[in-house]
């Protein structure tokens, strides 16, 4: 058998009822291509862009390396030809490939490109999705990815460089081996591995736990009036109060609480925490009057270890432990002015150094200053 004589007759069988039909001798369907479009769309919807991608290019590599192991129990003799592939997914009639040129197989470097036209996933895409700003064909660069794979017995990727679902008047493909492609395959990577998914879940699974339990305080908040951070607002300045903090949790810049001491500023500040998206993310309170001065930068910033005297190990500071949530500064205005400068500089430039080091490192850290002084 040769590529070039390959019809559905070769690969394709049913009784003329149906029932069961075979391709390449394993089970097959035929399914509408607008049955699968839903499905995509359900997936996009549901569980986000990322995941869906992830889910259907490692659909499509399962049928691409399905189908090259099924040839090579059918037509062994075909598995070493690269143009069976682009043959096969044809037959499949997922998609028309054309221009193809690929490198021999025993060719350390063995790549290939192709042009495709009338891709089924790409219209799809535009029908339920509309037109997107990256390629869409996910199962189809899967698809290539899974058969090349098994064909070659290397792990190989196929990316989509040009696509109709993103306003291309074609699709258009290059697949390498991993090792050919480099730091290139770096950002399609995780669409081809199972983390990517459980990740994703694990993280949605987190935010719906944070949900839940703001809900249950929030419900907690208005059958009682009492919040769970300790807070009694049954008076109509303190529900005010609550109303503007809730609202400064909103919005992820800095905050400042002003009020005499004893009035519960801290209380305020861990209501905002617990209100924004930072909730369940680290809450670091700091009393700036109780630090002693010398000791303030490598407390706020940290230390390298031997960067001075007592310096026997390095230190992380209070802004990278409050990394991705809130840090309470309490009493700032007794914070000494070159402090304050520096921390200024550290809310500008979203990084910090540490105490005898010369890199800096990012922080992304919600501020909230508490004062009982009025700040100028
Ligand atoms: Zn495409």
């Amino acid at each position: 058998m040769k590529t070039k004589d390959l019809d559905l007759s070769h690969v394709l069988s049913s009784k003329p009822k149906g029932g069961v039909m075979y391709f390449l001798g394993q089970r097959a369907l035929v399914i509408d291509a607008r049955a699968l479009g839903f499905l995509r769309k359900e997936l996009i919807n549901n569980l986000g862009l990322s995941v869906a991608r992830n889910m259907l290019t490692r659909l499509g590599y399962a049928h691409g390396w399905l189908t090259a192991d099924n040839l090579s129990s059918e037509y062994p003799e075909l598995l070493e030809d690269p143009t069976c592939g682009p043959a096969l997914h044809m037959l499949q009639g997922m998609v028309n490939a054309r221009e193809f040129r690929a490198n021999p197989i025993d060719d350390p470097v063995h790549n290939m490109t192709c042009i495709w036209e009338d891709s089924y996933e790409a219209e799809q895409h535009l029908i339920h999705i509309g037109i997107s700003g990256e390629p869409v064909c996910w199962t189809l660069t899967g698809y290539v990815s899974g058969y090349i794979s098994r064909m070659l017995g290397r792990e190989t990727y196929c990316i989509e460089d040009k696509c109709r679902g993103k306003g291309d008047a074609l699709c258009h493909i290059e697949s390498r081996t991993r090792e050919d492609w480099g730091n290139l395959i770096d950002d399609h990577l995780p669409f081809f591995k199972e983390e990517t998914i459980d990740g994703v879940l694990k993280d949605v699974t987190a935010r719906l736990r944070r949900s839940e339990r703001r809900l249950s305080r929030f419900k907690r908040l208005f059958n009682g009036d009492v919040h769970p951070a300790g807070i009694i607002a049954s008076s109509e300045a303190m529900r005010q109060v609550l109303d503007i903090a809730r609202r400064a949790a909103k919005v992820d810049s800095s905050v400042i609480i002003s009020g005499e001491s004893g009035v519960g500023k801290e209380l305020i500040a861990r209501f905002i925490h617990d209100e924004s998206a930072r909730a369940g993310r680290p809450f670091v309170a700091v009393n700036c009057g109780a630090v002693t001065e010398t000791l303030l930068e490598s407390e706020f910033f940290g230390h390298a270890k031997g960067s001075f005297t007592g310096a026997d190990s390095d230190r992380t500071g209070l802004f990278e432990a409050a990394n991705g949530g809130t840090i309470l500064l309490d009493e700032i205005g007794e914070m000494p002015p070159g402090m304050q400068m520096k921390l200024l500089r550290v809310l500008q430039e979203k990084a910090v150094r540490r105490v005898g080091e010369n890199r800096s490192r990012p922080v992304d850290a919600k501020v909230i200053a508490a004062t009982n002084r009025d700040l100028d």
